[in-house]
């Protein structure tokens, strides 16, 4: 297969809105140690990258970037020193695009906290581009029986809500409760955790969100724009209060409410990063709940085969639209609006 000297990219080289996003001709990298070149051949779309892009968070972004980190596409080049891929295998580029391996964190499977670790679309250019780098290591195989379009949203929004459900801790039977359960991740959350067990209450707005969730098994859905009390009404649906929780919502209010939804004893799970959000719980009752407060940054290596094999097994399907490349302002746009019912996936031919 030849490869060509140059592509294109989209690219920003400021901060800002979707209007900063340029489609621009640039070089297709070298692999280098350790590396493969892939070529993408569709790319899902995540809130993270529209994070990127405004700008919202504290740790720098590389400038310009090339965002993008739910790739799936073909290996079409080995770096020095690849062993664990070959050409034309199939294969994802996430989130983590490569870890140092030699840390503490990593030796110990903790490869998200890795001092070292570079995110693709963010610390590296990612997948918004047709030839992108990936770290041999860390670039997740994708079974055959699935095809590369249904692959990308679970190589960030899959593997981060299945992980995000481990650290919860919920046991079967028992109620997680979802805040953003219609978007990207959400849609994902809500049938990793039904493969688990859990019954679900969902959290959006919406009647498209409303019969998506519930077509995929939560028991309950509430509307954040219709319900007046939040915390009042998930604690009626669950009995007591929800056995785990995992904020995936875009809106830092959600911070404000979880901790009052919680069950005694239970966990939230921050995944969700909206601009400048708090946690607003009030620390009497974090205390006298006994309630845990866990962070989750995407998977490891084992979390990402695991995600992709209930997807093989047919126990979870993505839900998406497929939009042309060019399109990626459009998607911003709608997310922006909160108007996309699971994933919106960039078709990088069209
Ligand atoms: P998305 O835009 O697809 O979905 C967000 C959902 O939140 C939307 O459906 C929206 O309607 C809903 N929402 C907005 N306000 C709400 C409210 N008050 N209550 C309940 N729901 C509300 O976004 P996404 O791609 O699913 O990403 C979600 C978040 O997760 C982003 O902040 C993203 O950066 C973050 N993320 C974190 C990790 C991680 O490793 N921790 C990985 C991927 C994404
Ligand atoms: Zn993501």
């Amino acid at each position: 297969m030849s490869i060509p000297a140059t592509q294109t990219a989209a690219v920003f080289h400021e901060h800002g809105g979707p209007e900063n996003v340029k489609f621009e001709e640039i070089a297709v990298p070298e692999p280098g140690q350790g590396e493969v070149l892939v070529n993408i051949k569709y790319t899902g779309v995540c809130h993270t990258d529209l994070h990127a892009l405004q700008g919202d968070w504290p740790l720098p972004a590389k400038l310009p970037l090339v965002g993008g980190h739910e790739g799936a596409g073909i290996v079409v080049k080995l770096g020095p020193g690849v062993t664990q891929l070959k050409l034309g295998d199939r294969v994802g580029v996430k989130w983590l695009n490569s870890s140092c391996g030699n840390c503490e964190y990593c030796m110990a499977s903790q490869e998200s906290i890795c001092p070292n670790a570079k995110f693709s679309g963010y610390l590296v250019d990612g997948s918004f581009q047709h030839y992108c780098v990936a770290n041999a290591a860390h670039a997740t195989k994708i079974p055959e029986s699935v095809s590369l379009e249904v692959a990308a949203p679970i190589m960030c929004a899959g593997i981060t809500v299945y992980r995000a459900l481990k650290e919860a801790g919920v046991h079967p039977g028992e109620w997680v409760c979802i805040p953003g359960a219609g978007g990207g991740l959400g849609h994902l959350a809500v049938q990793y955790a039904r493969a688990m067990s859990m019954r679900v209450v969902a959290i959006d707005t919406g009647v498209e969100k409303e019969e998506l969730l519930k077509s995929l098994g939560a028991e309950v859905f509430l509307d954040f724009k219709k319900v007046p009390d939040m915390v009042e009404a998930v604690k009626e649906a669950t009995n007591g209060g929800a056995h785990g929780t995992l904020v995936l919502s875009t809106s830092p209010k959600s911070y404000e409410q979880a901790a009052g939804w919680a069950r005694p004893g239970s966990t939230m799970v921050t995944v969700s990063m909206p601009a400048g959000a708090k946690l607003g719980a009030d620390i009497f009752w974090l205390t006298v709940k006994m309630l845990k407060v866990c962070g989750s940054h995407v998977g490891n290596r084992l979390d990402s085969c695991e995600a992709v094999e209930y997807v093989a097994r047919g126990q979870v399907k993505p839900v998406y639209k497929v939009w042309p490349f060019s399109t990626l302002p459009d998607v911003y746009h709608a997310m922006h609006e909160n108007k996309i019912a699971g994933r919106i996936v960039l078709d990088l031919s069209k």
